[in-house]
């Protein structure tokens, strides 16, 4: 028993992956899940659609303005190893769900565009996963079109991002003629062949460098290049040493195009000869242990209504230690309640299955009866473990929002409440003000977009929605507090948070200073202390 259980942990592998859109991340989640054999052709599923969404896309939000809003999960496996990815939204505007995913990964994968080399976006994400100290392997993408020098985009990636890199492998040929990698630490080889545009699994010669074949296959001039190339950086790049890797202080890079599958292989694997299996975690009582036998896990997501059949909200909990069984009754350690996790389910490629057992590293839906909040543990025994909870970014952006037909005014409340249980926005009200206008407070302007069009869908309210000139919120800390006598400028207002606390809306940094000033005793603070 125990042997099986610790053998299905230490195969475990799960990373989230990341890209400013477009670079192709979702190109190289579908090849990943071709190589692991979890869906039989790629393009298949985006071919029927006739359109450029993958397996990884849920809400028809994202059809219509192809960006990916919301992260998914998808598990398969591959040479034995058991790989959960979770994909994130490359928007800015929704990197506070990245960060939340980021916290469920042990590890990050960055996938850049040959051509386009360190985007906007790449850069808001890059940082977001330095804030959890993962390491972060880098692909860099489309390698059969044109593109950067390699050695320029090296350097782009250490100077414009600030980490040093490796370059796990070196690409035989580009400008559109791609033809196969160098790997350096087996001094190999690897040409491909043309396939079948990428539906299928490539097919590779796999040799010693210095072999003749190898000039053949590429050509004289192209080998002599690469033998050229591999000196260059043998003297001038850094070395590579595991433990930076693991520490996130060094990207090991490795270069193909996932369009072709050129390159896949020698990700997946050089990838997961790097990662570790799932590494203990901090919590209330100190750093627990994985292969222990106490179930825990956090909740990192919320989601209403994935399946508009159903109506259903999911609670997403990454495992932590211990194994999960169907039917079990866990400790919800923060309202001190047991609770059954029910409707326990497992993202596959395509689909969503009953999960009988899962292991550390894995992410089960369960069905959430509106008990869960973001950041929650869950433990098996009485042991009260709590992991260290998952900080909301402040809002920058606000908005007044009122129901336009009153008669709404229920599902209009309780449409608000769910998604800001979710985490996409937050909710403040005018002190004594009624529930029929709420003002919400947002990380990215797009949230807006995706509140409104959910509480049409999903709700059936429509909204008006009056954007408000405010960029900061600070909760009041103040003893004996008092609405009417509390002290504003003209370009602030005062609220209340969705558990009464009072906070002020700021439209800049002098005001807050000043009503710091204004109210003698009083701390504004960034994040609410509960
Ligand atoms: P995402 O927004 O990062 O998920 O990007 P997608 O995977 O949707 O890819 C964006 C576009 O780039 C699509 O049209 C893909 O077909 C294309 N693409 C992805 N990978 C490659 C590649 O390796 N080579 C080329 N030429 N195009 C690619």
């Amino acid at each position: 028993m125990q042997k099986d259980f610790l053998k299905e942990v230490r195969r475990r592998r799960t990373f989230a992956i990341i890209s400013h859109p477009d670079a192709g991340k979702t190109t190289l989640t579908e090849k990943l899940l071709l190589y692991g054999g979890a869906i039989r052709l790629a393009g298949s599923v985006k071919s029927r659609r006739a359109q450029k969404h993958a397996v990884s896309d849920w809400m028809e939000i994202e059809k219509q303005r192809g960006i990916s809003v919301t992260s998914s999960v998808m598990q398969f496996d591959y040479n034995n190893y058991c790989i959960n990815i979770l994909d994130t939204p490359g928007h800015q505007d929704f990197s506070e769900d990245t960060y939340r995913t980021l916290m469920a990964a042990d590890s990050a994968v960055m996938v850049i565009d040959f051509a386009k080399g360190v985007e906007e976006q790449t850069k808001k994400l890059f940082e977001v996963c330095k804030m959890r100290g993962i390491p972060i392997f880098t692909f860099i993408n489309k390698l059969d079109r044109a593109g950067k020098d390699p050695f320029e985009l090296m350097e782009e990636i250490e100077n414009v991002l600030g980490i040093r890199s490796y370059p796990m492998n070196w690409p035989i040929g580009i400008h559109g003629n791609f033809k196969g990698v160098y790997n350096r630490q087996k001094s190999q080889i690897e040409v491909f062949n043309e396939g079948k545009h990428g539906q299928t699994v490539v097919e590779s010669v796999v040799g010693d460098v210095t072999d003749n074949i190898f000039k053949d296959l590429v050509g004289e001039d192209l080998h002599q290049q690469l033998m050229e190339e591999i000196e260059l950086l043998d003297v001038a790049g850094d070395n590579f040493d595991l433990n930076k890797v693991l520490k996130g202080e060094l990207t090991p890079v490795f270069f193909g195009s996932a369009m072709t599958n050129f390159g896949v292989r020698p990700f997946l694997e050089g990838f997961l000869e790097m990662t570790t299996p799932p590494i203990a975690r901090m919590s209330n009582k100190g750093e627990i242990d994985p292969e222990s036998n106490n179930f825990t896990g956090f909740i990192f997501k919320i989601q209403a209504n994935m399946n508009p059949a159903h109506r259903d909200r999911i609670a997403f909990i990454r495992i932590c230690s211990g194994k999960f069984q169907k039917g079990m009754s866990v400790n919800h350690v923060r309202v001190n309640k047991t609770v059954k996790l029910a409707q326990p389910q497992q993202f596959l490629a395509q689909d969503r299955a009953v999960v009988e057992e899962a292991y550390p590293g894995d992410i089960i839906g369960v069905h959430d009866p509106g008990i869960f909040n973001i950041g929650d543990t869950l433990c098996q025994d009485n042991s009260k473990v709590e992991y260290e909870g998952i900080p909301a970014f402040a809002p920058e952006h606000f908005a007044k929002v009122y129901a336009k037909d009153s008669m709404k005014r229920k599902q209009f409340v309780k449409g608000i409440e769910q998604i800001s249980e979710e985490g996409a926005i937050q909710v403040f009200k005018r002190p004594h003000a009624g529930v029929e206008e709420l003002l919400v407070g947002v990380v990215g302007v797009l949230q807006f977009e995706v509140l409104q069009y959910r509480l049409e869908k999903e709700y059936g309210v429509d909204i008006k929605m009056q954007s408000l000139p405010y960029r900061h919120v600070r909760w009041v800390e103040k003893e004996n507090f008092n609405y009417d006598r509390f002290s504003l400028t003209m370009d602030s207002l005062i609220a209340e948070d969705k558990y009464g606390k009072p906070v002020v809306l700021f439209e800049n940094q002098w005001s807050i200073q000043k009503v710091e000033e204004r109210n003698p005793g009083t701390i504004l603070k960034r994040v609410s202390t509960k």
